[in-house]
């Protein structure tokens, strides 16, 4: 009908195709339309450096909602095109593409994540060097494997630790170079480090700590990546997890308030009541960590949609989602709830050896944080009951290997 809303989705990701499943659910009756960049319809992006860089897998991606999902809802999906401008006044945008075109919304939502960065030394322009953050690099990396023995793997992230158990599980000979003195430095503890780190390095891995990249360069057609200590190191093909940015120039473009990401208030909401912002590209207050933060998460990026969705409805329900996070290495599961950044205290519960089960639980004034689990799958569910009851669980049974859970739980329900 004429008097149908047009809600418009930039970006076709994780949060997007969230968005567009909660506001089907809801009673909302407008028209939707997902214009993305990429020529796919949204994708689960985990599995890229993980699962899927093996060659022998079939690794088709892995669609979040089916063909089926836009087609039956009437959402007109835009693969293959760039949002360029946004007009906030004329509330039209420009996009791309072979015809250049104009869309007009009512509501408009940013989901267009972030883009991992590449260091800024010489060669890192060569086409055998990449960063792994999308479906089309995902493929140019498995492309390259049969004919590849080593691979240099600039940064110790989880990206780029992700990528290293999987291509050392393919029989690469894989060098991991980390500028910090120890690897996950920005989102855990040091004992959860020096945990991977052995783990890589019992699995082949050659994991250089302190060693700083300072050049890639292509000799008869070989690379080779050099270190400001002056070590060289061969590659086939080169892949940089180096972080992310947040993709907020098109919100900056247009006058709204951005700083590591587009500031949204607990609606995610822009200063502009028109315009939302969700999943990697935003940057949020959160009411438990009482701080501004940006997330980079498949949980962030689910729960802001569900958030926007709920608002553009007319059911606005404020942000609280507790982050969470996993990444998969070898056969470790790693989950973290919480955010552990500030913390005063760190208490290691078990012992951090291979095959066992243990986690560092992180306080704050005493009270639970975040925890980090390995292979702990009951250490991180109670610890996503304790943290935002804001308890404080008594720390001798934390560090007692030995107690229960269930105890710990108790004793936080009673602090
Ligand atoms: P995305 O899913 O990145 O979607 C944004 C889309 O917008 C992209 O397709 C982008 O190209 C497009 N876009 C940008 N600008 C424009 C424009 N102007 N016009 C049109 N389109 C545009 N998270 C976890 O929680 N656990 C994991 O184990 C994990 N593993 C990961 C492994 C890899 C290899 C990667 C890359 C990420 C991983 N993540 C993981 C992070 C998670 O995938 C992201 O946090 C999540 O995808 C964010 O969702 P989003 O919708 O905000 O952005």
């Amino acid at each position: 009908s004429e008097s149908q809303q047009h809600c418009v989705i930039v970006g076709a990701g994780h949060a997007a195709a969230q968005l567009c499943a909660s506001l089907i659910q809801s009673d909302w009756d407008g028209k939707l339309t997902v214009v993305g960049d990429e020529p796919h319809a949204p994708y689960h992006r985990p599995p890229l450096s993980k699962t899927q860089l093996n060659p022998a897998d079939n690794p088709e991606l892995q669609w979040i909602r089916p063909a089926a999902f836009y087609t039956d809802n009437n959402i007109e999906l835009l693969t293959g095109h760039r949002v360029t401008e946004i007009d906030r006044n004329a509330k039209t945008l420009t996009l791309d593409g072979p015809d250049t075109q104009s869309l007009s919304y009512d509501t408009l939502v940013l989901a267009t994540g972030s883009t991992h960065r590449k260091l800024p030394i010489p060669g890192v322009d060569h086409p055998r060097v990449s960063t792994l953050q999308t479906a089309a690099q995902a493929e140019a990396v498995r492309n390259q494997v049969p004919n590849a023995k080593s691979v240099v793997i600039i940064g110790a992230g989880f990206i780029g630790l992700e990528a290293a158990s999987s291509l050392s599980k393919l029989g690469l000979n894989v060098t991991v170079l980390e500028f910090a003195d120890r690897v996950l430095s920005r989102v855990t503890s040091p004992p959860v480090s020096a945990f991977f780190e052995s783990l890589h390095k019992n699995n082949g891995i050659d994991l250089r700590t302190s060693a700083q990249a300072t050049a890639i360069e292509e000799q008869d057609g070989k690379l080779t990546v050099h270190t400001k200590a002056g070590d060289t190191f061969p590659a086939d093909f080169v892949l940089m997890g180096v972080g992310a940015a947040p993709n907020d120039q098109l919100a900056a473009a247009a006058d709204l308030p951005t700083d590591n990401g587009i500031h949204v208030n607990e609606f995610n909401q822009t200063a502009d009541a028109s315009i939302y912002a969700v999943g990697d590209c935003a940057n949020q207050h959160h009411p438990l960590y009482d701080t501004r933060m940006r997330l980079e998460s498949v949980q962030n990026a689910n729960d802001q949609a569900k958030t926007a969705a709920a608002a553009i409805a007319g059911q606005p329900k404020a942000h609280t989602a507790l982050p969470w996070f996993w990444s998969d290495q070898y056969d470790v599961k790693f989950q973290i709830v919480g955010i552990s950044t500030g913390y005063d205290q760190c208490i290691v519960r078990g012992t951090p050896e291979p095959g066992q089960p243990f986690s560092a639980w992180y306080f704050k004034d005493k009270q639970l944080i975040a925890v980090d689990a390995i292979n702990d799958p009951r250490a991180y569910a109670v610890a996503g009951k304790i943290i935002p009851m804001q308890g404080k669980p008594n720390q001798a049974l934390v560090a007692d290997a030995s107690s229960e859970l269930k105890a710990i739980l108790q004793s936080a329900k009673e602090s």
